[in-house]
């Protein structure tokens, strides 16, 4: 069999790395055809040099043309492109089988959307691109015959642990058909689960970043610590299995080996389990139907930590809290939230807000727009836009 072409979009970044680690390890059946990164120049040439590409794309025309000299010295012959239509052209390039939406936060939306509307495989680890236009994005998948396979290793958990009938179209089916009463989305609780919240104003960046259990990017880390990666993840797993916001509960597991679960109305429950790895959630993607090896630690089970679970405490993660009303809401309340968040991420890693500020900014946008109404691309693109100048307002209150 010929091998798959891929493309990688945000190759650069933590999952697209992973994403080459594993392609790296099965040459006979996975050939690169296109890497995408912002603005990493190094890491892109290197990864070239590694993989050859017969595409390349950066964000910055200068930084494209810095990559074109480099790789012409290296005598790397791949093709270097810039901008946002570049992104989505190698998308939906007529060669690529799959892609890989990696690219962190709304900047991922016109590319993967593209790669739907090719009517490529797309593996999303792009959340945010769900977030912000979950009702369109999954008609496209429909429309234009995509296949859509998740990344996020809670929903990647969740799919492995479906019906294989439901796995073809789960994004169609009705979940209690198959006799599903519930999905438990589990998650760790982040590196504050146990701190006292008087203590809340005086986290750093650099605390924040510091996951306990996976090594990831600096915006999905810090809502990681705020619990909003699972309020956004909350949204994705409503759009990918079609579920309504009664049918999900979160349940804290501080361990991160169960990636997430299945309940069924016979009382079993359905689990996956794993070291923490996104290898592992990338290489069932990677192949499904079938299994390829990841080179992820196996599990030893005379090892592993005691399991346990909590409920969330909406007092110290409110931000999850907020991404569950969007979620209520609709999609205008879902977009605003997204930028509202990715806004005062940035804030704070820059130094600009405290850590309490985030779900305080998030709260103050998602209430300006929580009643917004989007359906077309246009719409849902305007009011990201409205919300990110919004959000950019109300940072002045809280300097
Ligand atoms: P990262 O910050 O490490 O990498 C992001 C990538 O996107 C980089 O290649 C960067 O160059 C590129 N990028 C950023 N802004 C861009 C722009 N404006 N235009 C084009 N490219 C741009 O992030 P990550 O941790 O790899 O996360 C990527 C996505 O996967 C996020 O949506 C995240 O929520 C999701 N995800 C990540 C993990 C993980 O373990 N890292 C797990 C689950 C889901
Ligand atoms: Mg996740």
């Amino acid at each position: 069999m010929m091998p798959k072409q891929v493309v990688i979009l945000g190759a650069t970044g933590s999952i697209g790395c992973s994403t080459l680690d594993v392609v790296a390890q099965h040459p006979e059946l996975y050939q690169v055809l296109a890497l995408t990164g912002g603005k990493r120049v190094d890491v892109l040439l290197q990864q070239c040099i590694q993989f050859r590409p017969r595409f390349a794309a950066l964000t910055d025309a200068a930084d494209a043309a810095e990559l074109r000299r480099q790789l012409q010295q290296a005598g790397v012959k791949t093709e270097v492109f810039s901008g946002a239509q570049a992104l989505a052209d190698l998308a939906a390039h007529p060669d690529a089988d799959i892609v890989m939406a990696a690219i962190v936060g709304a900047a991922g939306l016109l590319p993967t959307l593209a790669a739907v509307k090719a009517g490529k495989t797309v593996l999303l680890a792009n959340k945010e691109a769900l977030v912000m236009s979950g009702e369109l994005f999954i008609r496209a998948v429909q429309q234009h015959g995509a296949t859509l396979l998740p990344i996020d290793s809670e929903h990647n958990a969740i799919f492995q642990c479906l019906p294989a009938t439901l796995q073809q179209h789960c994004y169609q089916s009705q979940l209690a058909g198959a006799g599903i009463a519930k999905i438990l989305l589990t998650g760790s609780g982040g590196p504050f689960r146990q701190k006292p919240l008087t203590e809340f104003d005086l986290i750093t960046p650099e605390q924040a970043v510091a996951h306990p259990n996976w090594s990831m990017g600096k915006k999905i880390s810090v809502d990681s610590a705020t619990m909003m990666n699972k309020g956004l993840e909350f949204i994705e797993a409503r759009w990918l299995f079609n579920c309504a916001v009664s049918d999900i509960q979160v349940v804290i597991h501080p361990q991160s080996i169960i990636h997430s679960m299945v309940q069924y109305t016979d009382g079993s429950v359905l689990a996956q389990l794993g070291n923490p790895d996104m290898r592992t959630p990338i290489a069932h993607a990677l192949a499904f139907p079938e299994r390829i090896a990841s080179n992820v630690k196996p599990l030893n089970f005379f090892d592993v930590p005691a399991f346990t679970f909590e409920a969330p405490d909406y007092g110290r993660y409110p931000c999850l809290l907020l991404a569950q009303q969007a979620c209520a809401a609709g999609q205008g309340a879902t977009t605003a939230l997204n930028a509202a968040n990715e806004i005062a991420v940035e804030a704070f890693l820059n130094r600009q807000i405290r850590f309490p500020e985030i779900a305080a900014l998030n709260a103050r946008v998602l209430a300006h727009f929580s009643a917004s109404k989007v359906a077309e691309l246009e719409e849902i693109l305007a009011l990201d836009a409205q919300a990110r100048t919004y959000s950019q307002l109300l940072l002045k209150d809280f300097v």
